[in-house]
């Protein structure tokens, strides 16, 4: 147990984050940056080697940029950047002759200032671990566990136990947040329900040792997760994951009820999914139900969840660590902001306002609809019934993959805190488009601001204001607010015909978390204008 802080103002710190997995540690990174002092109660001593939550977005990499461990994360792969981290869905079985590309994240890619990356969370989790060590701000006990709750209007209680005897200990922070998993303690003791759909299936997760299977699929260069559709599975995958090259995978599929270790033979059922026999020695064999889940609030007083705790669902399409990690960026600097003094008071709501619905539309547009849509596919079309009308609609389906990665696009245009210029119902969604013009609550693509140098490696840990070919007075009006609310402000002026343009707008007020708060081509634009945009974007005044 590392104890580098000590108690301010009658707390042990300012925020207790209950569970160190991802979603716990890069919510630490985040905050523990921007100087909050922050505690991290884990479980377990050391990550658990269970190879999930492998697939990771650009943007996730952009948070990577942002942590200063980006560099590290790519280091930490298991598999040779060469090789290729792209998926492959196929018919029947994994080696069928019908098969196309799938998830092709690098369609995205010139949306996003980073690359994706693929490497098990097991990994991850021990680069974020190590980043976290380099951080003053923040204090982490591992190998404890977080056993009771309690709060109040001015802060939260916290009853912790050593797993290896240590004996219990009290904490007091000013905000608690739930990085605990699907199981959340701290959303169950904050009386936070959830809506639950249970799909009634039971799933095997393995880990295997294989060369045979390897050496098959050689046969898909560059190709690292397989996705097997069987009409008798009606839209549930078997699912296949390199977790090293040439040796390791894990498979994950639906098994009948009351499947256990040792009434069921695993190696045929993977076998006869591959569609041949081959060498293969298991190291792991666990189950997990297929269901969703999504809290019906975020926050109930001074307690906040996020990742799984607040959200869980099967991993397909690897939506679940991705989006924690987003959880984990958009809480913190709202956090950063209120005990820094610069947030104001609807703020913090504003993390529900915004990441709720987002995901709520993640399960709605693309998890659950990726099953309801293959399910219906596999009953409507059979090779064997007919081989024409079979062959169209999967000719069919390779095309709609590129769709499905176009449309992933997350964004809070429904936000209290974005503010979008012209009238119109809006919502918080995952579903958009990716375009390069800076959109009120949307993610900012990247672009040169003169030749060489990104935006993205010169935006502020506050606001930053994006001023490309703007008016001086508006650009001081911003200037002067940004110091009489005592909001932090970077302002970033583009040089003459710089990418930047791209954008379509003259000002772009981007958010600690790079998405969007306003864009605008004001032709003036006085200081009390500035204020109430500024204002506006923290949640009100503080
Ligand atoms: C088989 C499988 C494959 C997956 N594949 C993908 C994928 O490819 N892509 C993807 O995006 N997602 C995937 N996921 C989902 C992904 O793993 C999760 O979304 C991710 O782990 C969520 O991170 P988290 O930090 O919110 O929760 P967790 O990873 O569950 O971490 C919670 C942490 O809290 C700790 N904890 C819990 N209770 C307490 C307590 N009382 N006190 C102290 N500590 C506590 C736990 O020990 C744990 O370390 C997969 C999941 C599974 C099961």
């Amino acid at each position: 147990m590392s104890e580098n802080q000590t108690a301010v103002d009658g707390w042990d710190t300012d925020v207790a984050i209950v569970g160190g997995g991802p979603v716990g540690m890069g919510l630490a990174i985040e905050l523990g940056q921007r100087g909050v002092r922050c505690v991290v109660v884990e479980r377990y001593a050391q990550p658990q080697p269970i190879p999930k939550g492998q697939n990771l977005t650009q943007r996730t990499l952009e948070h990577f940029h942002f942590w200063g461990a980006e560099p590290q994360l790519r280091a930490a792969r298991t598999i040779p950047p060469e090789y290729g981290i792209g998926g492959l869905t196929t018919y029947g079985t994994l080696l069928s002759t019908y098969h196309y590309n799938w998830l092709q994240r690098e369609l995205v890619k010139p949306y996003y200032y980073t690359a994706n990356e693929r490497l098990p969370q097991y990994a991850t989790e021990a680069v974020m671990r190590q980043r976290a060590a380099e951080i003053p701000a923040i204090t982490t006990h591992f190998g404890w566990d977080v056993q009771h709750l309690s709060q109040n209007a001015e802060g939260v209680a916290l009853r912790i136990a050593g797993r290896n005897g240590e004996g219990e200990r009290h904490l007091r922070a000013r905000y608690v947040v739930g990085c605990d998993g699907a199981r959340s303690i701290v959303r169950d003791q904050s009386g936070i329900e959830q809506h639950r759909t249970d799909h009634d299936r039971m799933m095997v997760l393995l880990v295997f040792r294989s060369q045979g299977l390897h050496q098959l699929l050689e046969r898909y260069p560059g190709k690292s997760f397989f996705n097997v559709l069987h009409p008798e599975l009606k839209g549930y995958w078997k699912f296949f994951g390199r977790v090293d090259l040439g040796n390791t995978w894990f498979f994950h599929a639906p098994v009948p009820a009351g499947t256990t270790r040792d009434n069921f033979d695993f190696t045929a059922y993977v076998h006869e999914a591959v569609g041949e026999s081959f060498d293969i020695s298991f190291d792991h064999i666990g189950f997990w139900d297929l269901r969703f889940m999504l809290a019906d609030r975020y926050r109930v007083g001074r307690v906040f969840i996020a990742g799984d705790a607040a959200h869980s669902h099967p991993p397909y399409g690897g939506y679940g660590v991705n989006s924690g990690l987003e959880d984990a960026r958009n809480l913190g600097w709202k956090l950063a902001a209120t005990l820094q003094g610069w947030g104001g008071k609807d703020l913090l709501d504003s993390y529900d306002a915004e990441r709720r619905p987002v995901f709520d539309s993640t399960i709605r547009d693309f998890i659950a609809k990726s099953i309801e849509v293959d399910r219906d596919f596999l009953a409507a079309y059979d090779p064997t019934r007919d081989t024409a009308a079979f062959e169209a609609a999967w000719s069919d389906r390779a095309t709609g993959a590129v769709g499905e990665v176009n449309s992933f696009e997350p964004n809070y245009e429904g936000s209290p805190v974005v503010i979008r210029l012209g009238g119109g119902e809006a919502f918080c969604s995952a579903k958009g488009s990716h375009r390069f013009e800076a959109r009120a609550g949307h993610h900012l693509a990247p672009a040169e601001m003169a030749p060489g140098r990104n935006v993205y490696e010169a935006l502020g840990p506050g606001f930053t204001l994006l001023a490309i070919g703007a008016e001086a007075t508006a650009v001081q009006a911003f200037r002067d607010a940004a110091v009489s609310e005592g909001i932090p402000l970077t302002v970033l002026e583009a040089g003459s015909g710089a990418e930047a343009a791209r954008y379509d707008a003259s000002l772009v007020l981007v958010r600690p978390d790079q998405f969007v708060a306003w864009a605008g081509r004001p032709t003036t634009l006085d200081a009390a204008a500035a204020r109430d945009l500024l204002a506006t974007a923290c949640g009100g005044l503080a």
